[in-house]
Parts: structure tokens; C-alpha cells; sequence
């Protein structure tokens, strides 16, 4: 099958389906064709790598050059990219066709994909039911085969929780390894892209064309070229899975624990043992977060002021009343909390209590994970506390949506790899996703064992 066949059916998928899921926010036939038309001169000339041809979906987070680039915002509805992201930049050099872009909770805030200025996403294995969030759309697309891969990212949560309620694969790899050079910034920090398909195997082979230097992310680490696939077939035995208590206490939910328990059964059939382990500071991991990332977005988000690019208020008296009313009309309720917050915590009087405190909270977050570490190879527990919720459930309730990452947050913290990947379905008969956190820069290893159960 040729790419621009292949291409051509995702699109035919996407016409069929998207009206319903509403996991795309663009799509242009012309330009994917294109693409794969290219990308079919460059298999015959015998000069294709393994993703040549093949269509990729980008979350909309991603800037690429003459595609709408929106962040699931009004303040950017309208904003045409003309340059590319790094990770757009490697996907296009490798022959990778762009699918479209998928949609998104706005600036990545969020756990459900309800606050896209574009519409929610619907969860293709029930309809009723949240697909996660902020990286909804790209795993709605690939549990609904509109694509057979999309990117993500992850700031707390991001890839891997929408990966657990879509039944997909999903990994944040160590903070660094995937330049932010184009991906619009949230919290700075602690942002990572990845990818999200539906196996390990896969998810392998997007990284190794997503990860590597880039002079232009400040943070992006210098490391060797690494084939993230090399180890998928390593045998586990003797793998010691550390299993943290904190994520095993109340507030996960009874049929979650099951799948995941029958997830660790298998593990102990393929060799691995299990040892119990603590983070003693888990509970610390949310209310830290919710301090940083607002901090750092208050920062972020201070460039969209109608000047240069993206919406501007049709009315206005002064440049103060322009900045002041294309804020207000430009960004919806979340970011509006999260810039209110973190303004409050970045204020003269509030520093010291709030920001400079959760900083070394932080650095203790980041010591347990290490203290694990000298006990274990691998980490595992549930994604999420939960399967996928009802649409319109916890949108009326920040707090309770924030918890639904209570899981995932820590790794961020400590800007440790992690993944999620499908381990069976909750009493609803909605999946549930196995988190695997492993140490810095252990994704090879982490695709293994992932792989060897899949
Ligand atoms: N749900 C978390 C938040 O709303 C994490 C989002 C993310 O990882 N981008 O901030």
C-alpha cells in the first residue's frame, strides 16, 4: 500500500468519525496528500526511514509552519504557524505524513478536554465519557483509529492519563530528551512531549524521531542518539517492580486496583518480582503543582496580548483597555484561574509562603523517587485513580478534576520518564491504564517491559 493510499483512508476515517468525536481541530487533505505523495517518491528511491509514509497526528500544542496552530484556544483560533516545532521538524524529515492536528484542553490545562475552545472530545469507547485530558484528542484519534500515532505532551499528567482512559500507549520521556523548541509553553519546567500509539513497539519508534538535541530549547539535554526500540525483546526476569503504597491507598477506586493487580499477576508470570516501596511524599505532589505550573503559565501566557499575533478585541479604547479586553475575551475560565493563581503566588508578599516553598518541596518529591530507586528498577501502579468519568462530571469542580492526575503529577515533578499503557477495563467496561515510571533516561527499558507485556 502505497502512503498516499494509506493516508488517504485515515483521512476517510477521520470525515466519517470526527463529527462525532470531535478529535481533530484541523485537517487539510491537501497538504497530508502532499506530503505522502513525497514521502512515496522517497520509498521508491529506496531512501525511506522506518516512519516514512506514515500519517502522524499533532496534538495542536505543536507549531507547524502554514498549519493552524491553536493550543484549543480562541487566543489563538486564528493563528497560522510559520515555522515549525523541533519535534515537527524531525517528523518532516523523517518522511512522516501530518495527519491534521487534534485537539486539546486549552493551553493543556486540564484532565477531560472540556475546556477546548473547539469542543469537547468524546471518548470513542463510550461516548458519554471524558477522553482524559489535556492530550484528549490524540488519544481519542488513536483509540479510534483515526491515526495509527499522535504526539502528546505531558506536563502533569497530559500523555498518560487520556492514554489510561483510551486503552492506548502513551510515554513522557525524562525531561530534556524532547526539545519544547515550538510547543507552546505551559509550564516550562515541566512540559515534555511524547508519544501516544497503541503499543510500545510503536511508541518506540515516534521517539526515536522525537527525541534528541536542540540548541534552541535551552533545557534540551545533549546526549547520544539512542535506538529506543533496541531492548523490546529482553527477557524480564528478575525485574524488581517497586509498587509504592501511596498509590495503592483509599481514593483509587476498587476496580482499578483489580485490573491493575491482575496487570502485576502477569508481570510475576514473566519473571519480575515485586517489592512494596514508599513515596513518602506523594501527597505533597498536587497542591506543589498547583503552585508551580499556574506560576510558571502567569509567565507563559503573559505574550498573548493582541500585539503580534493570534485574537485581538474588535473594541478598544487604549492599548491598556486592548491588552486588558483581549484577555478577557481571549482565554477561558482555566487559564483564567491558573494566570489568577499564579500571579498570587509569584507576588512580593506571597513568594516566600507559597513559590520559593513549593520549590523544595519539589526537590524532596524528586529525593523519594530516588530513594525508590535504589530498592527497584521499575515503578508501577494505576494511570489514574479511576476509569474515564461522565462528560460534564467534574467541570464544575476544579479540585476534584485536579486529583484525577494525583498519580501521574509527581513524575513531572521530579522530571522522571513515565507511561501508561492498556491493562484491561474497569467495572464500566471502560480501560484502565498501568503506569510505569522507571529512573532518568530509562525508556528503552521501560518500553521493554511494557512491550513484553503487551
Ligand atoms: N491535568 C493537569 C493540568 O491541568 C496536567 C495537564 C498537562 O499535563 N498538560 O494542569
Amino acid at each position: 500500500i502505497s502512503s498516499v493510499e494509506l493516508t488517504q483512508t485515515f483521512l476517510d476515517r477521520i470525515k466519517g468519525l470526527n463529527p462525532k468525536l470531535n478529535a481533530f481541530i484541523t485537517i487539510d487533505e491537501n497538504k497530508s496528500l502532499a506530503q505522502a505523495k513525497a514521502a512515496d517518491a522517497l520509498i521508491a528511491s529506496g531512501k525511506a526511514g522506518p516512519l516514512t509514509g506514515i500519517p502522524v497526528a499533532q496534538k495542536d500544542i505543536f507549531c507547524a509552519e502554514g498549519w493552524l496552530s491553536t493550543c484549543g484556544s480562541k487566543m489563538l483560533h486564528n493563528f497560522v504557524s510559520p515555522y515549525d516545532a523541533h519535534v515537527i521538524e524531525q517528523f518532516n524529515r523523517s518522511g512522516a505524513v501530518n495527519l491534521g492536528k487534534t485537539n486539546m484542553d486549552e493551553f493543556a490545562m486540564g484532565s477531560s478536554n472540556e475546556t477546548s475552545y473547539f469542543g469537547k472530545v468524546k471518548n470513542p469507547w463510550d461516548l458519554d465519557a471524558v477522553p482524559g485530558g489535556s492530550s484528549g484528542g490524540s488519544a481519542a484519534a488513536v483509540a479510534a483509529r483515526l491515526c495509527p500515532a499522535a504526539t502528546g505532551t505531558d506536563t502533569g499528567g497530559s500523555i498518560r492519563q487520556p492514554a489510561a482512559l483510551n486503552g492506548i500507549t502513551g510515554i513522557k520521556p525524562t525531561y530534556g530528551v524532547v526539545s519544547r523548541y515550538g510547543m507552546i509553553a505551559f509550564a516550562s519546567s515541566l512540559d515534555q512531549g511524547g508519544p501516544m500509539a497503541k503499543s510500545a513497539e510503536d511508541c518506540a519508534l515516534l521517539l526515536n524521531v522525537m527525541a534528541g538535541f536542540d540548541a534552541r530549547d535551552s533545557t534540551s539535554l545533549e546526549r547520544e542518539k539512542e535506538d529506543y526500540g533496541r531492548d523490546l525483546d529482553q527477557p524480564l526476569k528478575g525485574l524488581r517492580i517497586g509498587l509504592p503504597k501511596e498509590y495503592f491507598a483509599a481514593g483509587l477506586s476498587a476496580d482499578v486496583a483489580q485490573a491493575i493487580e491482575a496487570a502485576l499477576a502477569e508481570y510475576r508470570k514473566l519473571g519480575a518480582q515485586t517489592v512494596d516501596i514508599s513515596l513518602p511524599n506523594s501527597k505533597l505532589a498536587v497542591p506543589v503543582y498547583y503552585v508551580l505550573a499556574p506560576a510558571e503559565a502567569s509567565s507563559n501566557l503573559a505574550r498573548f496580548d493582541g500585539v503580534r499575533y493570534g485574537y485581538r478585541a474588535p473594541e478598544y479604547t487604549d492599548l491598556a483597555d486592548m491588552y486588558g479586553k483581549t484577555r478577557a475575551q481571549g482565554f477561558g475560565a482555566e487559564v483564567k484561574r491558573r494566570i489568577m493563581i499564579g500571579t498570587y503566588v509569584l507576588s512580593a508578599g506571597y513568594y516566600d509562603a507559597y513559590y520559593l516553598k513549593a520549590q523544595k518541596l519539589r526537590r524532596l518529591i524528586a529525593q523519594d523517587f530516588t530513594n525508590a530507586f535504589a530498592q527497584c528498577d521499575m515503578i508501577m501502579g494505576p494511570t489514574s485513580p479511576t476509569t474515564a468519568f461522565n462528560l460534564g462530571e467534574k467541570s464544575d469542580d476544579p479540585v476534584s478534576m485536579y486529583l484525577s492526575d494525583i498519580y501521574t503529577i509527581a513524575v513531572n515533578l521530579a522530571g522522571l520518564p513515565g507511561m501508561s499503557i492498556p491493562a484491561g477495563f474497569g467495572a464500566n467496561g471502560r480501560p484502565v491504564g498501568l503506569q510505569i515510571i522507571g529512573n532518568y533516561f530509562s525508556e528503552a527499558k521501560m518500553l521493554n517491559v511494557a512491550h513484553q507485556y503487551q
